[in-house]
């Protein structure tokens, strides 16, 4: 599918995601079809019609993921390039960033930073074994302000037993605050973020954008 550019109008995304959702409709159509008049399997086509989806939810996060951190921090670009490198290496991340509300009272403090945000110093925080990878970084405007930091975990049941304790994380602080939390798997490398107390995956191949 084509990539949606971030800098284009929200009317254009609307029209660009019916678009990509007509298109899945019409496969989706042409597979309940091809059940009435063939017996072959159809594995491959659910697998074609998932991975479709997949594809228009993660380039739909990654355009509202822009907007949401847009009138937050100046630097994108670097939390766009540092994810994709953390992902690549499954090197595990979690990335707090502030809006408009505080978040040190909702964060069992960690170590405290208030460095440029660089997409090295990202990356080098979060390297296996470096002593500040454990928990998360927050961020404020252009700033690291702190590292290795406790977020509350999220109670809630339905994604309990589900994700892991960083997501958990991550979830638990974007349900206690507007916060919009990034976080990458060591497991899988996967990257998604925390918004409003829902996760959503992001796409990382050329970064977040
Ligand atoms: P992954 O996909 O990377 O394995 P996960 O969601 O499965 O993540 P765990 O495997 O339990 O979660 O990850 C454990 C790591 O998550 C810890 O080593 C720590 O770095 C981080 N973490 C766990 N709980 C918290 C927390 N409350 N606050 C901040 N970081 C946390
Ligand atoms: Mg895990």
């Amino acid at each position: 599918m084509a990539s949606m550019e971030p800098g284009i109008s929200s009317s254009r995304v609307g029209d660009h995601l019916r678009s990509e959702l007509l298109r899945l409709s019409h496969d989706i159509h042409q597979l309940i079809q091809t059940l009435e008049t063939s017996e072959c399997s159809v594995l491959h086509e659910l697998e074609h019609i998932h991975q479709s989806f997949h594809d228009i939810q993660t380039a739909t996060a990654s355009y509202y993921l822009r907007s949401y951190l847009a009138a937050f921090t100046n630097h994108f670009e670097v939390l766009s390039v540092a994810i994709q490198h953390l992902s690549e290496r499954n090197h595990g991340a979690l990335i707090a960033i502030q809006r408009e509300d505080k978040l040190e009272e909702h964060l069992h403090a960690g170590i405290p930073l208030h460095a440029e945000l660089s997409h090295p110093l990202l990356e080098s925080i979060f390297y296996t074994g470096n002593p500040l990878h454990d928990g998360g970084v927050l961020i404020h405007q252009d700033t690291i302000v702190s590292a290795a930091n406790v977020l509350p975990l999220s109670e809630n049941m339905t994604i309990r037993g589900k994700v892991g304790t960083r997501h958990r994380a991550a979830l638990g602080l974007s349900e206690q605050t507007d916060a919009l939390v990034l976080t990458v798997s060591e497991e899988t490398g996967r990257a998604t973020f925390a918004f409003g107390g829902n996760l959503y995956p992001i796409r990382t191949s050329s970064g977040l954008v």
